[in-house]
């Protein structure tokens, strides 16, 4: 059996599916690592499901070889609904990269808090 050759991207970008937020992810997503240097899944409430984070991230370290994982929640995400608070965006956050550092120590997972009006803001 033949293998197929190594390919490369920097970063897994994890989004949520919001129709709200795509204008602002995509410049900031591409000015951040370059049009054809990530891997993008964009799934409701992002980090919410981290059993399918982790899926595609344990997938993007096996056929892309990624470095960075960058996890972004939002603001008034309706995949929480009530309990999608600030601080419980930031608990998910933080939680989703540590299991994902414990997992593989090598890679740099960056946490974000996407506001509505489109500010980026870096969590932890
Ligand atoms: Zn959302």
């Amino acid at each position: 059996m033949s293998r197929l050759p190594v390919i490369h991207c920097d970063a897994l970008v994890v989004h949520c599916m919001d129709f709200r937020l795509q204008k602002f992810l995509h410049p900031w997503i591409t000015a951040r690592f370059g049009p054809e240097n990530f891997d993008i899944i964009s799934l409701a409430g992002a980090v919410h499901d981290y059993e399918m984070v982790l899926k595609y991230v344990q997938l993007a370290v096996t056929i892309h070889g990624i470095d960075t994982v960058t996890l972004i929640n939002h603001e008034d995400c309706r995949a929480y609904g009530r309990d999608g608070t600030y601080k419980r965006h930031c608990h998910d956050l933080l939680d989703a990269r540590a299991k994902i550092n414990a997992l593989f120590p090598r890679l740099n997972v960056e946490t974000f808090y996407l506001h509505l009006d489109g500010v980026f803001e870096q969590i932890g």
